[in-house]
């Protein structure tokens, strides 16, 4: 049995959401103040986690991202990690980090086969880290940068571009992939806040974005991806990584989406840009059965929406909550 929408796209791709938690509170994800985060019991337990991802391999989800909030605020999450790596069904388990706490976790991380950290850094200047993630948490983040660098682990690095404040630093990102074997992933900014959308000139599409880079390189070369790839790819000759454009707002992504959610609260979205179809943690707490949720998953991702722009207009709301909560 598999997991196909009625568009034909099969799921293979799971991103669960650890913890609705974080350290930082970074101006494009949330509030100054934070998010009004929710009672610990309503969070999905790590057993929880681990049926659902148990039940979804069972139907042919072979790659799970682990994100949040910051997955390693909660705690025991190297445990779980431990646990879910006996699930042989997943080809892959990668996780998604602000990387403040993560530096001397990175050995245990290699020696689990996890296969590749995204971390996210928007800017390579101390200052404007703080401004951005309103924490002062640089030098540890660029630690664990430096300890990815020298380990096994795939490293992406994801820029999310913020008008008036990283755009100027596209080219010093690219220049990082030089001489170091990383992918840099330019991220166009998306209205999940907390407070509400921009308005769209504002923003910084992927076009705009490569223009930027047009405007400074002209040994650009385009890379080939795997259809299911959130990114646009590409290297500069000589380069010794790559970078990508990740068109997260302007979604011209979605004819080849393999993926679900399944936020922190056990919320199961579609799309990024719906609002939640159902609650597994509470279909899991009244009882039901392996069958029955993995029944429930079939008969949900077959009616995942066409697009990013189907789903948001079936929303009962507008997009304004925090990424934090959907687990980005
Ligand atoms: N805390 C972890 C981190 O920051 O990597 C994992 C969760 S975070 C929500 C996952 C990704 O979403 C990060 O790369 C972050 O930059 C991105 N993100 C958060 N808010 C966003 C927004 N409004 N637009 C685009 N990307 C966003
Ligand atoms: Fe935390 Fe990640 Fe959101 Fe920044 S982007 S506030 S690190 S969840």
């Amino acid at each position: 049995m598999h997991l196909t929408d009625k568009f034909g796209r099969e799921i293979t791709y799971l991103r669960l959401a650890i913890t609705d938690r974080c350290n930082l509170r970074c101006q494009y994800c949330m509030p100054a103040h934070g998010i009004d985060i929710v009672d610990r019991k309503e969070l999905l337990t790590y057993k929880e986690m681990y049926r659902i991802t148990r039940i979804l391999s069972e139907l042919g989800v072979n790659k799970v991202r682990l994100t949040g909030g910051e997955p390693f605020v909660r705690k025991d999450f190297i445990k779980f990690l431990e646990t879910l790596s006996f699930n042989d069904k997943l080809d892959q388990i990668n996780i998604t980090t602000n990387g403040a706490l993560i530096a001397k976790h990175i050995p245990k991380l290699e020696e689990l086969n996890i296969k590749a950290i995204n971390l996210s850094l928007d800017t390579l200047q101390a200052d404007r880290f703080k401004t951005i993630t309103r924490r002062n948490v640089f030098t540890e983040t660029m630690e664990t940068l430096d300890k990815l660098l020298e380990s096994s682990l795939q490293i992406k690095l994801n820029v999310v571009v913020i008008p008036g404040l990283n755009t100027d630093e596209i080219v010093d990102f690219i220049e990082l992939t030089k001489d170091k074997d990383l992918s840099v992933r330019f991220i166009e900014e998306m209205p999940f806040n907390g407070v509400g959308q921009k308005t769209d000139d504002e923003i910084w599409n992927m076009k705009k974005i490569y223009h930027e880079i047009e405007k400074n390189y002209n040994n650009i070369i385009p890379l080939k991806s795997k259809r299911s790839s959130t990114s646009q790819n590409y290297t500069l000759e000589a380069y010794k990584g790559s970078f990508g454009i990740i068109p997260a707002f302007t979604r011209t992504i979605c004819n080849d989406c393999n993926r679900i959610r399944i936020t922190a609260t056990g919320m199961f979205k579609n799309c990024l840009f719906d609002d939640g179809v159902f609650n597994i943690r509470d279909f899991m707490r009244n009882g039901a059965s392996d069958k029955e949720i993995a029944q429930l998953f079939i008969n949900t991702v077959h009616k995942k929406p066409k697009n990013g722009f189907v789903a948001e207009a079936n929303r009962r709301d507008n997009v304004s909550e925090s990424m934090s909560t959907i687990g980005g």
